[in-house]
């Protein structure tokens, strides 16, 4: 007889839990904002700015609170840090948040902490500035510190710049606010900005055959390629990598992934400007940016050529834009040719677009169209 066992009840089944999404994204930004800040977020009543580098904020509760922003170096070593957190604990209230262009913004509570701690932040080497019409702090790639394909020092251009733009950093006599960027390759961080000093490769990677075999994947390389000028190849026996050079674009996308495709160069790795480009929807929707200088020299460690070109740039804008122009919407009114004229800058086939495989974009460079 065989056995038949009784049907065991079956457990009630459990409400799956939910998997905690892992958020390496932005963090939270409210942890950063001053108590006050929190307590009346979205319940101002109005803003204003008492003098370059401060911001006023009234709520519709009677609060104030006043905002000292003031430029860093980005990448800062620890001694730095402490400086900096000395001087926020000793005439802040102990809260800072950085903003995207590395400015520091220190709330406090009481109008008579603002000129102490202004004097302490400028006495110790950060400018307070970057309010309102002013040329804000540029927003900066990582450069050799972190990355593994610049080439050139984001920095030490940013630096150089810097120096030459802090007066108009501390003060708010532009026509609007100007933002620049700088990238040091040519495909990843930077950013849409009014003006921005980008590299700019001129000649084709040249490849380490000995190495590429132990050191790529070579169908990573090849999908990299946005104009498939890359092949797989047998070079002496060895599975190798061949570069199509009619084809290819020196946009170094294929160096990340395989350093033996070298294409970073001393004397062919240049700099370019762009201009015009902007992210938010204000007054006029945004703007892409587009090349007006190109092949100018990686020169450390000051960059001159760039510091000439940008200040050249600004000082035009600054004299022929109107109030709240942005620097796209000056351009759009005088139009390309009398940019070119006022700033002096020379067009060249360089500067147009001829990437035959962009037909939407081939209108999106600066030249004179017919
Ligand atoms: S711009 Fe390019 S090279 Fe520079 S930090 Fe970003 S990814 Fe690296
Ligand atoms: S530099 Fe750019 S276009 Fe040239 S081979 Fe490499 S990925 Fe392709």
């Amino acid at each position: 007889m065989s056995q038949v066992e009784a049907p065991t009840k079956a457990a009630p089944a459990k409400a799956p839990t939910p998997r905690r999404a892992i958020e390496s994204g932005v963090p939270d930004n409210t942890q950063f904002l001053h108590p006050l800040m929190l307590k009346n977020y979205g319940k101002w009543k109005y803003h204003d700015r008492p003098r370059p580098g401060v911001l006023h904020h009234v709520a519709q509760s009677g609060d104030e609170l006043w905002t000292v922003k003031a430029g860093t170096q980005r990448q800062m070593d620890v001694w730095t840090i402490r400086k900096l957190c000395d001087i926020i604990d000793k005439f802040g209230e102990g809260q800072v948040r950085f903003t995207i262009r590395s400015n520091v913004e220190i709330g406090v509570s009481k109008w008579e902490k603002v000129e102490p701690l202004v004097k302490a932040l400028e006495s110790a080497g950060f400018p307070v500035g970057g309010t309102g019409n002013s040329v804000s702090m540029i927003a900066h790639t990582q450069g050799w510190l972190h990355c593994d394909i610049p080439g050139t020092d984001a920095s030490g251009a940013v630096k150089a710049l810097m120096d030459d733009l802090i007066h108009e950093f501390k003060r708010e006599e532009m026509p609007n606010r100007v933002h620049l960027s700088t990238s040091c390759c040519e495909i990843n961080c930077g950013g849409q900005a009014d003006i921005a000093i980008i590299v700019q490769h001129t000649k084709p990677p040249k490849i380490n055959h000995d190495l590429v075999a132990n050191v790529c994947e070579r169908p990573a390389v090849v999908a990299r390629c946005p104009v498939a000028a890359i092949r797989p190849a047998l070079v002496n026996g060895k599975p190798s990598l061949e570069v199509d050079e009619k084809k290819c674009i020196c946009c170094g996308a294929c160096y990340p992934p395989c350093p033996p495709m070298q294409i970073n160069d001393p004397e062919h790795s240049k700099l370019a400007i762009w201009v015009g480009g902007k992210n938010s929807n204000a007054r006029g929707k945004p703007t892409f940016m587009k090349m007006v200088a190109s092949g100018l020299p990686n020169n450390p460690p000051r960059w001159p050529e760039v510091s000439e070109v940008v200040t050249r740039i600004l000082r035009v804008y600054k004299e022929d834009a109107r109030s709240w122009e942005r620097l796209a919407d000056w351009i759009e009114r005088i139009g390309w040719p009398r940019f070119f004229e006022k700033t002096g800058l020379t067009f060249t086939k360089h500067l147009i677009d001829d990437w035959r495989g962009s037909r939407a974009n081939l209108n999106a460079s600066a030249h004179i169209r017919f």
